[in-house]
């Protein structure tokens, strides 16, 4: 029966490949912080596409600049100029304060291009042997899907059965200097962290950590690459996460919320130097810096230059974390801003599917491994906090 409304769970458990395990729920629709159901049922967002939603969905800014864009040009690729591009990337290093920027799609090709470009770099410019780069990672990491980023994670499920590994990588565990320091050698590229390590749960490290890798990296020659594609661009209530340290890094990976909500947009920003050793030829990708992209990573910098969402994040930050550690049955509660990881008590939910739970209550928000991990969208409201904080004390108590 063409007219019937298909049963769309049904459809996609026959024709998609089954790497996800999703919540039995259809969204057909979502504005801000709130997302519908194809039953009509309204759900306050507190995953926010694991920051990829940090201004909310469809903000009506970004949206727009998508339309206006769309009626114009949306593909050119980078073998032409297009009139959106540069102004791109000088908006972009602006507002992090870098100097140049290598445009890409996810959050997993820019980190794996700051490692190949931080390779470039070694051989080019520390002179080591051609082949012999290595890059240090931290332990608990999560850097994204492809071959090499699956083969410098720990999780074995990530890694069960995908390999053989991309070699050249030394993982030592996060937020452990000395580890660090007993690690680096003369044909250490790179350190590669995220500031705070977000599928961890929402791991912040000791005070002076990442100063004292900085340190390392300018004692040793090595560049240090901070992985902000979930933790960057307001999550935190900075513009980069980095910045809460007043550290820099040589080289950024970007994404998720870069596109605006809206599609996959991220980027590799930093020195110039660095992301001079590749040259013409050497790296590029089809959809990298193409015109809608750069028109939606513009209103993105527009949003993100106004300073409103960091100062939301911080402010409404602090209430969530302080309703978040009055509740019963949480152990601890990490993070920074409107972002916080929740340990979750042991044996507190036992034969509770604590995700489906929440849903039931309106709020979408995932358990994973006995914490929560929860993100709004930086648009949120102190009673749509307090909604959303409600539901998880009824869950957990
Ligand atoms: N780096 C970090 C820190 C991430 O959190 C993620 C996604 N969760 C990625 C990289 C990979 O991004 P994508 O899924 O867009 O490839």
């Amino acid at each position: 029966d063409a007219t019937a409304t298909p049963d769309h769970i049904a459809v996609s458990d026959r024709w998609a490949a089954h790497n996800y395990h999703p919540l039995p729920i259809v969204l057909t629709h979502a504005e801000g912080a709130w997302a519908t159901g194809q039953d009509g049922r309204r759900y306050l967002d507190f995953v926010a596409g694991y920051s990829a939603l940090n201004f909310g969905h469809r903000h009506p800014e970004i949206v727009a600049a998508a339309k206006d864009q769309l009626d114009r040009l949306t593909l050119t690729g980078r073998s032409f100029h297009n009139d959106q591009f540069g102004l791109f990337c000088r908006e972009l290093a602006e507002l992090t304060g870098t100097e140049t920027v290598l445009p890409a799609n996810t959050g997993a090709e820019a980190v794996e291009s700051a490692v190949k470009v931080a390779r470039k770099w070694a051989y080019q410019v520390k002179g080591v042997p051609d082949g012999a780069a290595e890059i240090i990672v931290a332990g608990a990491n999560f850097h994204g899907r492809t071959t090499t980023m699956v083969s410098i994670s720990t999780d074995r499920t990530a890694r069960n059965e995908f390999g053989p590994f991309t070699p050249g990588f030394t993982v030592v565990p996060f937020g452990d200097i000395d580890a660090l320091r007993a690690a680096v050698n003369p044909n250490t590229a790179a350190i590669l962290l995220e500031p705070i390590q977000g599928e961890a749960g929402v791991v912040v490290p000791a005070k002076g950590y990442l100063a004292d890798v900085r340190q390392l990296c300018d004692d040793t020659g090595t560049l240090f690459l901070a992985d902000e594609v979930q933790c960057g661009l307001a999550r935190t209530g900075t513009t980069l996460a980095l910045d809460h340290e007043g550290v820099r890094a040589d080289l950024y990976a970007l994404g998720k919320s870069l596109g605006g909500g809206l599609m996959p947009v991220s980027a590799v920003v930093g020195r110039a130097d660095v992301l001079g050793a590749l040259k013409p030829g050497e790296h590029g990708s089809t959809f990298g810096g193409n015109p809608l992209a750069c028109a939606v990573g513009r209103a993105v910098v527009r949003l993100l230059a106004t300073g409103e969402f960091q100062e939301r994040s911080r402010e409404l930050g602090t209430y969530l974390h302080s309703r978040l550690g009055e509740l019963e049955g949480v152990t601890e509660v990490r993070g920074r801003g409107l972002w916080a990881g929740v340990q979750i008590a042991e044996g507190r939910t036992t034969g509770v599917n604590v995700s489906e739970a929440l849903a039931g209550r309106g709020l979408l928000c995932k358990e994973n491994q006995g914490h929560l991990r929860v993100a709004p969208p930086l648009v949120i409201t102190r009673e749509e906090i307090d909604f959303g904080v409600d539901a998880i004390a009824d869950v957990l108590g």
